[in-house]
């Protein structure tokens, strides 16, 4: 292996590239781009595209591509050579509108009904600010999406224009509390990325995790995650090659990917990068994902990237670690050795807690799909209610500003280990709470409530929002005051007293909170039709029309594919499990009936003193369960056909979860219950002992 600094970022057009290869007044430009945010004129495009083209086919490359984030749930590509006719032959060109437009035909990309499937075009416009990259042969643009007729349809440019509206509501606020110097805000993401390995060769026996990455069926196996014994665990051969495999793949392209450890459940591992601003943190664990599949291959394994691919042990999340910073580099929500007196911190944790209480719901929808909700509230990931965690010694400044009693500050105290040759070491100020689903860190706040799978522009774009509308609230109120820091001081001091219900510091997956929640009126949005029935509430629509982020059609269209998708996620499951049913499960029980009866026939003619009864009763038992299981199958059947009907979309994922979805947990129920009866040659998919402990 070649030394990491020089294999890091080897195949990016990052910056020291960019110094080496374009003229000064180039990279000048593009630089003010790239920074500030300002429009880059075609000559500076040109020299740019020629220079991004000669690197590229020095590290072997024949094409480019725009690299786009549309509401698919995956990225999307389409590769055009750099060849040129000339002559006889041809020559590499790459020019600069080919590096700033893209036109990929949109028509068969989701759009939600914003534009009819005639209406095919659809540009990609390339975003400077994340670079290029180089991977399996060809120069990669990210880049943005939209329709000929300018509406959004990706997830990339509501993200980008959020980082904006933050910014700009952020510098407002600190230029006027006296910080001049600031021009420049940007919001910095670190996600921890969870992910299942499995077998290649028993994934490939599974219709139900080809098909839709989760088991449909599977008796839980003898053992789980109960000995706790896998977290942290030393790391398998196989695996451990994987992950090296995998770290040298993502430091290639630039990503940070700094942590790897197993998970909670058998089979699962978590990998987390050094954060980074929240746009290329975005494409970086878009490419994590990808890269994480395409490596496991190579191992002869399968990465499963669903948040729920086993039940009874833990699913995948990620976590979302946000935080803001300005250009002269200051962390706004670092609280500082004395936050009772760092007012400029106190008045963006209140931006920050107002915001989460007023849109709790947008938070709750943003996580929201058919995969999560298998999570979220099922105590292994935050419950669908969202509240915010502030920690012991953050939780007493809030009590202490809202009671106007004093602040007493615990400190970092010493970590004392008892044991001489131990260093003793401070103690962080917060411990961690696991449970909650929005929690202070230190200097960060960490969403815990997102899936494994999610594209998390989504959450970032309404987190970014949210904060800027309530900062461009903050500012209005300020802006006149005569004494500015007694004017924060209260401003802080009504905010946190107001939005006080969203703070909750104790355990989220006890009973008691459900209940608890209910009183402080904070929702509690347990599937995604729920959660999406308040997506386009008018402070909803309000919130993104206002910041410019997506127009009133733009989200309308954003609920209908969500729906849509949500529908056909589980319409794609029942149908799989209803095959699996007819055509592998009820022939090997039936089969295996057979034997038994075959057994006790044989016995019977043998001799009347010879017992049959094990054969007879088994054979009775499975019979029972497998007439239940064939007629649940027809049900589940009748009500696809049913929920398929319904045409508008709310009431259709309505009838997905409320029937379809009710019918095959019902149906798996009784299929995992045969599972665990018949025996294993006759079984015809392979157990969960297989896959959770068959790497
Ligand atoms: P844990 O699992 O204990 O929560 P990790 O170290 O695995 O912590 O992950 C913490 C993540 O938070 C890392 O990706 C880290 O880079 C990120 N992070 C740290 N500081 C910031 C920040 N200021 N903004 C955004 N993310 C941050
Ligand atoms: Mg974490």
């Amino acid at each position: 292996m070649t030394k990491v600094p020089e294999l890091f970022g080897s195949m990016v057009f990052n910056d020291k590239v960019m110094q080496e290869r374009l003229p000064k007044t180039t990279y000048k430009a593009l630089k003010k781009t790239i920074e500030n945010g300002e429009p880059l004129d075609e000559g500076v495009a040109n020299v740019v595209a020629n220079a991004m083209k000669d690197w590229a086919v020095e590290l072997g490359c024949t094409h480019f591509t725009h690299w786009f984030q549309p509401m698919t749930g995956v990225t999307a590509e389409k590769h055009d050579s750099f060849i040129q006719p000339k002559g006889d032959g041809v020559i590499m060109e790459f020019s600069g509108k080919e590096l700033i437009k893209g036109e990929p035909d949109a028509s068969s990309f989701p759009s939600g009904g914003i534009r009819a499937t005639f209406e095919a075009r659809g540009y990609t416009t390339w975003d400077p600010t994340s670079p290029a990259f180089v991977k399996d042969g060809s120069l990669y643009i990210p880049t943005a999406f939209c329709s000929y007729t300018g509406e959004v349809l990706d997830k990339k440019t509501p993200l980008l224009r959020s980082m904006e509206r933050l910014s700009a509501e952020a510098v407002r606020i600190l230029n006027l509390l006296g910080k001049k110097d600031v021009t420049r805000v940007a919001t910095t993401v670190g996600p921890e990325q969870e992910y299942f390995l499995v077998d290649k060769e028993m994934y490939d026996l599974r219709e139900d995790l080809k098909l839709t990455g989760r088991t449909l069926f599977g008796a839980m196996a003898p053992k789980g995650q109960e000995l706790e014994d896998h977290y942290f665990g030393s790391i398998k051969t196989r695996v451990a090659a994987y992950m090296r495999d995998l770290d040298e793949e993502l430091w290639k392209l630039g990503i940070l990917a700094k942590t790897k450890h197993n998970e909670v459940a058998p089979s699962q591992h978590e990998l987390a990068p050094v954060f980074t601003t929240s746009n290329i943190a975005t494409d970086h664990n878009e490419l994590t994902m990808e890269v994480m599949k395409k490596t496991a291959e190579k191992h002869g394994l399968v990465c499963l990237l669903h948040e729920k691919p086993f039940a009874g042990v833990n699913g995948s999340g990620k976590h979302n670690n946000w935080s803001i910073s300005t250009n002269t580099g200051e962390n706004l929500l670092s609280p500082g050795k004395h936050p009772e007196t760092n007012y400029q911190f106190q008045l963006f944790l209140a931006a920050i807690v107002k915001a989460v209480h007023e849109y709790q719901d947008l938070l709750r929808i943003t996580v929201a799909s058919a995969g999560n909700d298998h999570r979220l509230g099922a105590n292994e990931a935050p419950p669908a209610i969202i509240s915010m965690y502030l920690g012991d010694d953050l939780g007493a400044l809030v009590d202490s500003i809202i009671s106007g009693k004093e602040y007493v500050s615990h400190g970092k105290e010493k970590m004392e280990t008892g044991v001489e040759v131990l260093a003793d070491f401070k103690k962080d100020n917060s411990d961690r709470n696991r449970t909650s689903p929005f929690a202070f860190t230190g200097n960060k706040f960490e969403f815990r409530a997102l899936g494994s799978s999610l594209n998390i522009a989504c959450p970032n774009y309404m987190l970014n929002t949210m904060v800027a509308e309530e900062l461009s609230q903050f500012y209005d109120e300020l802006k006149d005051a005569e004494d500015l820091t007694e004017a924060v001081k209260a401003l802080v001091k009504k905010t946190l007293t107001e939005h006080q219900n969203i703070i909750f510091n104790g355990d989220n997956y006890a009973d008691d909170w459900v209940d608890e929640a209910e009183r402080r009126g904070l929702l509690n949005l347990k599937s995604l039709p729920e959660a999406l029935s308040h997506f386009l509430d008018e402070k909803n629509v309000n919130l993104f029309v206002k910041h410019k982020i997506v127009s009133k059609e733009e989200l309308h269209a954003r609920y209908e594919i969500d729906l849509e998708t949500y529908s056909k996620q589980l319409n794609i499951e029942a149908l799989t499990m209803i095959d699996i049913a007819r055509k592998n499960i009820t022939p090997a029980v039936s089969a295996f009936v057979r034997e038994l009866i075959d057994a006790a026939l044989a016995k019977k003619a043998l001799s009347a003193s010879i017992s049959s009864a094990v054969e007879e009763n088994l054979a009775a038992e499975l019979s029972e369960k497998l007439e239940k299981f064939v007629a649940l199958t027809d049900e589940l059947q009748d009500a696809v056909i049913e929920a398929a009907s319904v045409e508008e979309n709310l009431e259709k994922a309505f009838a997905y979860r409320n029937s379809v979805f009710a019918k095959m947990e019902e149906l798996r129920k009784v299929g995992d219950s045969m599972e665990e009866k018949t025996s294993a040659e006759y079984w015809p998919l392979p157990s969960y002992t297989d896959l959770l402990f068959g790497v």
